[in-house]
């Protein structure tokens, strides 16, 4: 195909209300360095038209790593009998929320396990005090809940919630993850948004039997469901996990995806993943935030709990240091034009709905 159809395809891709899937399954496919690289500067185009220069920041805290979740790629799954398991108590949480505050960072990433044994009033407890001292977002990514409790989390204050779907094939999804529901997942999905969290939803790009017209489906997923934030993850194989011998997942094919999804959904906040920046040897999440990412997490678990939070197995390549990585990322976010925003960064889609 010649390069006038690339941008032919691209400029279609952008301007229509339901692009078509075998566009995006184009775009996915594309080979050449030249064309990706085309396709990365269109979606860092789109990025600053509809999301400006700003590079987000977030705080994360992995505060348990109990889960009752079966998912066949990650490292915390109940199966992994290996791992030892670890909840932070209520100073531990506290401490890490004073350290992102202190930074000058304004979300708050409150992460787990699907933890079975939470105990729900003090974690909600625990919401209302964050908020009672703290004038900052609080971001929920603890998995799959009920309609009650998720609007209690979200009256204690709680402002936005990341359920990923992981992949929106349904029978791909099963497979991945025996034992539970796809339209469990779904469901829980819409109900956040139902109760006006600012939503994220996301995949993982190179799991087992995943193909790139499953992809393309994600991305349309992602359109329809109009999700406020999109992440869009690398499979890391884990050495405890039933997908040990899997291939890592393609560097090249999640650009792409994020670059696509990005001219597709326009305004979604799109994180420059922690597994782009931990694969190969040095953090190549700049890579993402050229092609369409637009929000670095930072990691503020105590560091002896760090390496408990096993998802995959991390590399080295992570700088934990907040005040340094810091640095760095702001001399990163020179050179390629862009500047590092402290502000809470809410949802663009709902800025822009509430304006209507
Ligand atoms: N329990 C919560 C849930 O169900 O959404 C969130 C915690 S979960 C450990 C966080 C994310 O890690 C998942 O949404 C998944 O995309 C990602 N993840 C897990 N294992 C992974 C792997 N091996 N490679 C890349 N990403 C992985």
């Amino acid at each position: 195909m010649t390069r006038k159809y690339l941008y032919t395809v691209l400029e279609r891709v952008y301007r229509d209300v339901k692009p078509d899937l075998s566009d995006i399954e184009y775009l996915l496919g594309l080979e050449n360095e030249e064309d990706m690289r085309i396709l990365f500067k269109y979606a860092e185009y789109v990025t600053r038209e509809y999301c400006g220069d700003a590079i987000l920041l977030r705080g994360i805290i992995e505060f348990s790593s109990y889960c009752n979740n079966t998912c066949l790629y990650c490292g915390l799954n109940k199966y992994n009998k290996n791992l030892k398991r670890y909840r932070l108590n209520k100073k531990e949480i506290m401490d890490s929320v004073e350290q992102i505050v202190s930074v000058g960072i304004k979300t708050v990433v409150l992460q787990s396990g699907q933890d079975d044994e939470l105990n729900i009033d003090e974690f909600t407890d625990l919401i209302t005090e964050i908020k009672q001292t703290y004038d900052i977002a609080i971001t929920l990514s603890l998995g799959e809940y009920e309609y009650e409790l998720c609007r209690e989390w979200q009256k204690a204050g709680a402002d936005r919630y990341l359920l990923k779907i992981e992949t929106s094939n349904k029978s791909l999804y099963e497979s991945l993850h025996p034992e539970m529901s796809y339209e469990k997942r779904l469901h829980c999905s819409r109900n956040l948004k139902l109760l006006g969290y600012q939503l994220g939803s996301g995949c993982i790009v190179g799991l087992k039997n995943q193909t790139i017209s499953s992809l393309a489906k994600d991305v349309l997923f992602f359109k329809k469901e109009d999700f406020d934030m999109v992440s869009v993850g690398l499979f890391i194989p884990h050495g405890k996990t039933a997908l040990k011998n899997e291939p890592l997942g393609n560097l090249n094919l999640t650009l792409k995806m994020i670059a696509v999804t990005r001219i597709v959904t326009k305004n979604a906040l799109m994180p420059a993943t922690t597994s782009i920046g931990n694969i190969g040897n040095s953090d190549q999440r700049v890579l993402a935030l050229n092609a369409g990412a637009n929000v670095v997490m930072l990691n503020f678990t105590p560091k002896q709990y760090k390496e408990l939070y096993s998802i995959y197995p991390p590399n080295g390549n992570i700088n934990n240091n907040a005040r340094e990585y810091l640095n760095i990322l702001e001399k990163t976010a020179k050179k390629i034009n862009r500047e590092l925003d402290y502000s809470r960064g809410d949802s663009i889609k709902q800025k822009q709905k509430s304006h209507v």
